[in-house]
């Protein structure tokens, strides 16, 4: 359930209507409904209540907007980051050091010793050449890194091949044949202190059944690892169950993952970790989008709307379906390509789809754009970047101000070599 209904025949998000946010603020505009963050936070941890003390941390990347992640610091959330850009934003919003879990496969030297000198609570290896780089520096420092190690279970998590991560073949975590070898080599070294497992293998999963395979393997890992003599406290279970994204699509709920956690972790007698990111933004968050015009195609109508590619790339990307409705809809339907001004075929919505009957002028949403959305913008074609919006009950507030195309030009800079008299100010 989310926060954006029709009242009164128009649609809102909580209290407030979309056409006074579109007014004020202008299109395109992400709209995030806090009381759906809250609620979705609530509902994830609710699920694994089950698990004593499991520890939540909302994984950055799916929405990094500070107002976002100060909804999920303040209902105890830690933070899953990937770079030191998020560790600082996450920082900045209120998340306890102690509760940032740094992921990624590509972590540079200089962001492990920042991560250190924030004193964050746990790096995730992703390979032993990372780890022994992690605990050099940290001997170096005279600190000790709380560490995981991310095994690559080599599972099929059915999901898009751009966003599924645990097959051998992915760049992810080591495989899972040598891990308990590379734990036990990490675990001797000076600077650091090995603790756990992690893994997540891939995002937008439709079935519970490659987790839980995913899920039984890390537990025969850690009884490998025990068996040799290394201890296992914690386990971080990763991210990536789905949303639904198409009317009537239902996949695993928060309920039943963390009744199946709860089944496969029982005797595992560790602190159980979580790193969910699209169930806790995706459907708390919508596109608002005006309509610039409908022109006639070969087969369907197009409707070009102001929002494109560059704020939403999740269906250029990876082929994703956005529910796109209208915001004050009449209740007539037709057939209609949804398309974006930006000069690609691929700055394409979606083609034929059966939508709300649409005219210049109308304001239209694409549902389900909490996560990934905003933080993939960018300004292709010298576009703006998109603003975002948190709604409350029946305030709102611009919480990411819309960049301007001019003010991204103001950051370039023509060498003076390159300078002829006609240019710069055309004084010739
Ligand atoms: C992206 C990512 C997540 C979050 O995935 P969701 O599918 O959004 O829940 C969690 N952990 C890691 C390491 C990630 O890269």
């Amino acid at each position: 359930m989310d926060h954006f209904q029709l009242q009164n025949g128009v649609l809102h998000a909580e209290n407030v209507a979309l056409p006074d946010i579109a007014e004020a603020v202008g299109t395109p505009v992400y709209i995030y409904s806090r009381a759906t963050l809250q609620r979705h936070a609530r509902v994830f941890r609710d699920a694994l209540s089950a698990c004593s003390d499991a520890h939540l941390a909302f994984a950055v990347k799916a929405n990094p907007n500070l107002a976002v992640l100060k909804v999920l610091a303040s209902e105890g959330y830690g933070a899953d980051v990937v770079s030191g850009g998020e560790m600082v934003r996450a920082l900045k919003a209120g998340m306890r050091a102690e509760d940032i879990v740094f992921s990624g496969v590509g972590k540079t030297g200089d962001e492990m010793a920042r991560a250190l000198d924030a004193k964050i609570g746990q790096f995730n290896i992703e390979s032993e050449e990372e780890g022994a780089e992690l605990a050099a520096i940290a001997a170096a420092k005279g600190c000790i890194a709380q560490a995981a190690l991310r095994v690559n279970p080599d599972v099929d998590a059915g999901t898009h091949g751009k966003i599924s991560t645990g097959k051998a073949e992915n760049k992810f975590g080591v495989p899972i044949r040598e891990a308990a070898a590379i734990y036990a080599r990490l675990a001797t070294m000076e600077g650091l202190n090995m603790r756990g497992v992690a893994m997540h293998i891939g995002s937008q999963l439709g079935s519970l059944d490659p987790l839980e395979a995913a899920f039984v393997r890390l537990g025969a890992l850690i009884a490998d690892i025990r068996g040799n003599g290394q201890s296992v406290t914690h386990a971080d279970l990763g991210g990536g169950l789905g949303v639904p994204y198409r009317p009537g699509e239902s996949p695993p709920s928060p309920a039943d993952y963390g009744g199946m956690v709860g089944r496969i972790t029982k005797d595992w007698d560790v602190r159980l970790m979580f790193e969910p990111g699209r169930v806790i933004a995706g459907n708390a968050g919508v596109l608002l989008t005006k309509v610039i015009r409908v022109k006639p195609g070969a087969v369907n109508p197009f409707i070009i709307v102001d929002a494109a590619m560059n704020d939403l790339a999740r269906p250029a990307l990876y082929e994703a379906y956005h529910d796109f409705a209208a915001v004050q809809p009449d209740g007539a339907r037709f057939t209609a390509n949804i398309v974006g001004p930006v000069c690609e075929t691929g700055d394409t919505f979606a083609m034929g789809r059966e939508t709300d009957v649409m005219q210049a002028g109308d304001l239209a949403i694409f549902r389900t754009a909490g996560a990934y959305g905003a933080t993939m913008a960018s300004t292709y074609n010298s576009r703006d970047l998109v603003p975002e919006v948190l709604v409350d009950g029946d305030r709102y507030a611009v919480v990411a101000d819309r960049i301007m195309a001019g003010t991204v030009m103001d950051a370039e800079r023509v060498p003076e070599w390159l300078l002829d008299k006609d240019m710069d100010g055309g004084d010739a």
